[in-house]
């Protein structure tokens, strides 16, 4: 007798999706029906005219030829851990303690939470939001409570709607600063009243800060940990964005805060033992970045600078649609001024367009709505051709 319910997939798997990779049965179908594509969904950009600075290529290179083809310290290589550390305190981190490399910023992000929380236990999220931090919360058991970022407020966390959110079982509060999908940067207050929250109720801060080199207009960007001594803060980065090189699933979590985080960080070091090591020739690559000229970023920064103000200009001009510029990231996250599920919009809107765009409400449940992420990666008349797309797609749909 068969048992029909033993290969189902497990209830964890249930609430997790993923709106960046989703759209992307919706985009098949426009292809099949034979449109022209233009993929803005997703925010690699290898895809499009950024390559990977070659001096980590050839670190990477030479130390596959040097046979650094076997395990690795679980943590780290030691002069991968050392450049990780010696560029968080130039960044000013107070009270470094632990540091360990990661696959992506993405596996760091889930030994952080899987040591800290247990079933049950909430963390606060921001919304709109990476989706990584509420599929990994799914799959934790974990309770995912959603904070709104204001968007008349230059997309600012709102710090007292998650001071009304916290109880007994919140573990921690994430920041995503530069946020994906809004590209803002949080500004100094708002970090130092989060701090003094999580200080008050004894919350850890997660502060994901991937996008922290990729900043526009001379801003700054100031790293959560530069703030305080005596609260818990681990900071994620890793080379897949700033560095030009996410195909190579190199990532890190700084911890850094009072003594008494100990027993946190033995927690993570023993899930981090329990799976070897991350690829090692590639973590060659880490002190060449991190010690390195950065010659790679004027340029980048440049590029990506100009084709923000393309989208953005064209997009505030198109009857319907609204965006805040983004402060840094290669993202853009403009609002559908009409009354319609963003959704249903979007896939419409790639089915007759073909220009592939996330719908606002794959970012979480506050804020998010009637809202879509756009990456601005392309070359310029790319992004030109998507606008108009998207402009002849509105004034149609405004008609009707
Ligand atoms: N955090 C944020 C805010 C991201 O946008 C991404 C990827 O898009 C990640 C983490 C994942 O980084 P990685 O590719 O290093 O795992």
């Amino acid at each position: 007798m068969v048992d029909n319910n033993a290969w189902s997939a497990a209830k964890r798997t249930e609430e997790i999706t993923y709106a960046v990779r989703d759209i992307i049965l919706v985009a098949d179908k426009a292809k099949a029906a034979g449109k022209d594509m233009i993929y803005l969904n997703i925010g690699d950009p290898n895809i499009y005219d950024f390559d990977t600075p070659p001096e980590l290529i050839d670190a990477a290179c030479s130390a596959m030829r040097g046979n650094r083809n076997g395990y690795a310290p679980s943590p780290g290589i030691p002069s991968a851990v050392e450049a990780i550390r010696e560029d968080a305190l130039r960044k000013g981190f107070k009270n470094v303690r632990d540091v360990f490399t990661s696959y992506g910023a993405s596996e760091a992000i889930e030994t952080c939470l899987a040591a800290l929380a247990d079933p049950g236990d909430n963390i606060i999220i921001p919304s709109p939001g990476y989706p990584l931090y509420s599929a990994l919360n799914s799959k934790l058991s974990l309770q995912s409570k959603f904070y709104p970022l204001d968007e008349e407020n230059d997309w600012q966390p709102n710090v007292d709607y998650i001071s009304k959110n916290i109880d007994r079982r919140t573990k921690a509060i994430v920041l995503i600063n530069p946020n994906n999908p809004t590209g803002s940067v949080c500004s100094r207050e708002t970090l130092l009243e989060i701090i003094e929250l999580a200080r008050k109720h004894r919350l850890v801060i997660f502060s994901d800060e991937i996008y922290d080199r990729l900043i526009f207009d001379g801003n700054e960007h100031i790293p959560t940990a530069s703030l305080a001594d005596d609260v818990p803060i681990i900071t994620f980065n890793g080379l897949s964005k700033c560095y030009l090189s996410p195909g190579w699933r190199i990532g890190w979590a700084i911890t850094s805060g009072p003594k008494e985080i100990q027993p946190y960080i033995d927690g993570m070091q023993k899930m981090v033992r329990a799976r070897l090591c991350i690829n090692h020739p590639l973590q060659y690559a880490i002190p060449v970045a991190l010690k390195g000229e950065h010659k790679h970023l004027p340029p980048t920064i440049e590029k990506l600078q100009k084709r923000r103000d393309i989208v953005c200009d064209r997009l505030n001009n198109i009857t319907g649609i609204s965006c805040v510029k983004p402060k840094g990231t290669f993202y853009v996250f403009p609002k559908l001024e009409i009354d319609v599920a963003d959704d249903k919009f979007i896939k419409d809107l790639v089915l007759e367009t073909g220009v592939v765009l996330v719908p606002g409400s794959g970012f979480g449940k506050l804020s998010s709505a009637g809202h879509f992420r756009l990456v601005f990666l392309p070359k310029p008349e790319i992004l030109e051709k998507a606008c108009s797309n998207i402009e002849s797609f509105m004034q149609k749909y405004l008609k009707t």
